[in-house]
């Protein structure tokens, strides 16, 4: 495919959290399909910058910028500087997130404001920032997680408030944002393979007898529905919660 038939050249995207596993193989598929590519990250700054190297090196336009998704003027700040540097926001990938759980009488109040911070006011913030200058025909994309369906095993009740109050902003965004030509879905993930969630590693060892086809999912084929999404092709898609789990919650 050459550079201008390819889905998404001339769009300028933002993935949080694109440093390492699900982020990361989302920001190389999109660029690969054509965008420009902003990841944000955390604690894994030399892990961002072998991301966009991997993009530059494939002919593609990608930067990194450092921005705690639990800090709410780094993400605001984050997309500024993308709009800058791109022109614009076209998609917007909502990914970063964190894993601190633990029994219900057991979550401290830090663990609790952390997650709330990073899964859901980083959501919402760079949500509200992206669209206050993208145009129609602009994506909103959030990653849940399929726990919102299936809670498999104890201990990740603080999680999965986390990821059913992203369920519920992209159910009601779709009203504030289907007028002006801009989609909101989620894709929810199961059981995939990466730093959170490891195939081989104490969570796998629970579901791994219950995924349908018998193996964890790649950071890939997260990736692949998220393009399809952010892709003139879906233009009539949304609200929906797209679950990607290879059956796990069927
Ligand atoms: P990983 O922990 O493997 O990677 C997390 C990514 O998010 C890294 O790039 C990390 O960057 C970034 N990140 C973490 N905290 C912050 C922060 N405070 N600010 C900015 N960036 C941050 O996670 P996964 O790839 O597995 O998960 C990605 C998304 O998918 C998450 O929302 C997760 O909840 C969801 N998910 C994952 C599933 C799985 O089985 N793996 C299943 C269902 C949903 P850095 O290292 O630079 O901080």
């Amino acid at each position: 495919m050459s550079e201008t038939t390819k889905s998404l050249a001339g769009k300028a995207a933002l993935v949080t959290g694109g440093s390492r596993s699900i982020g990361a193989a989302v920001a190389k598929r999109l660029a690969k399909d054509g965008a420009a590519v902003a990841i944000t990250y955390h604690g894994s700054p030399d892990k961002a910058a072998a991301v966009v190297a991997e993009i530059e090196t494939a002919g593609g336009r990608a930067v990194a910028i450092k921005a705690d998704a639990g800090d709410a003027a780094a993400v605001r700040a984050a997309v500024a500087e993308t709009v800058k540097l791109f022109g614009s926001v076209d998609i917007l990938v909502n990914n970063a997130g964190i894993a601190l759980g633990g029994p219900i009488d057991e979550i401290t109040e830090a663990d609790y404001a952390r997650m709330i911070a990073g899964n859901v006011t980083g959501v919402f913030v760079a949500t509200q920032e992206a669209v206050r200058s993208m145009k129609p025909g602009g994506r909103i994309i959030h990653i849940g997680s399929s726990m919102v369906r299936y809670a498999a095993f104890p201990t990740a009740s603080l999680y999965t408030l986390t990821k059913g109050a992203v369920a519920g902003f992209n159910r009601s965004l779709v009203r504030d944002l289907g007028p002006r030509g801009i989609t909101v879905n989620t894709v929810h993930p199961g059981p995939t393979d990466t730093d959170m969630n490891p195939d081989g590693g104490p969570v796998s060892k629970i579901v791994g007898p219950g995924m349908a086809i018998g193996r964890y999912g790649r950071p890939e084929e997260i990736a692949s529905v998220v393009a399809y999404l952010a892709s003139p092709e879906a233009a009539f898609v949304t609200g929906a919660d797209i679950v990607a789990d290879g059956g796990f919650t069927a």
